[in-house]
């Protein structure tokens, strides 16, 4: 589904993104997991293009992404992001929100945008609420409006990132179960989060960055029980 192979990214002299590989098959959950600064944001943004790679290549289903021989909005359009902060538009209502890049960006018609969209809502339990505005919601209900937007472009792979960091604790689990009926669904998802419970139920893999690097990967309970990495293990004692 997605293959990064020896990718390298710096700003100006800091080299953020060592010859970073990564495989993601279809329907899987990747957990990304690492120190602040380590790169998470970085790669995240790498796979859709947010940021563009120095050196190395992202192919996403089998097709080799350069920058210049790709529409990149085609290609955002097929790897949906969630961010910390919910970016919703303040202006429109939820549906609004909803249905914005469905109809401007791919030209659904806007009945049709509107009929998805609400059974998006409902999916992510927010159907009493499609005609209020976000600043009336809370962080866990603008996250979820946010998932619900970001699926509303139909995307082949979910990007995660901090998705729960900026909301009350009590409002974090909401978000989580949301998270995990997309995985059950078959969604393939990367997913840059704090939150170890979630990375060993729901993930199929979970990857150790530090410094630029990918340090050690493996199944959940592996890599968090038995850590073959000196720096992993650091890492997890300072965290668990
Ligand atoms: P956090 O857990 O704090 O979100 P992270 O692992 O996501 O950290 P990144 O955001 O990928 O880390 O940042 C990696 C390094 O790259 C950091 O040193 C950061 O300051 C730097 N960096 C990130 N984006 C830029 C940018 N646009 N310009 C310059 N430096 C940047
Ligand atoms: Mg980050």
């Amino acid at each position: 589904m997605i293959r990064v192979d020896k990718l390298n990214k710096s700003f100006g002299d800091l080299h953020v993104l060592k010859d970073i590989d990564m495989i993601v098959k279809e329907s899987d959950v990747v957990v990304l997991i690492g120190a602040s600064g380590s790169g998470k944001s970085t790669l995240l943004r790498s796979l859709n293009f947010l940021e563009i790679k120095d050196s190395g290549n992202v192919i996403i289903k089998g097709e080799q992404v350069e920058r210049d021989t790709h529409d990149l909005n085609k290609i955002r359009e097929r790897v949906g992001m969630v961010f910390q902060h919910f970016n919703l538009f303040p202006h429109k209502t939820v549906l609004g929100n909803v249905i914005e890049a469905p109809t401007q960006v791919k030209g659904i018609k806007k009945e049709q945008a509107i009929k998805d969209g609400k059974e998006l809502l409902d999916k992510v339990g927010l159907g009493d609420k499609y005609n209020v505005y976000p600043s009336t919601l809370s962080g866990g209900q603008k996250q979820r409006v946010a998932i619900a937007r970001a699926l509303a472009m139909k995307p082949e792979v979910m990007l995660f990132d901090e998705p729960t960091s900026a909301l009350d604790p009590e409002l974090v689990g909401e978000v989580l179960s949301t998270m995990k009926e997309l995985a059950e669904e078959g969604m393939t998802m990367v997913v840059v989060t704090h939150e170890m419970g979630f990375a060993r139920e729901v993930g199929d893999w979970v990857v150790y960055m530090h410094d630029g690097k990918i340090v050690e990967r493996g199944v959940p309970n592996d890599l968090f029980d038995n850590p073959k990495e000196e720096r992993t293990q650091a890492f997890l004692s300072s965290i668990l």
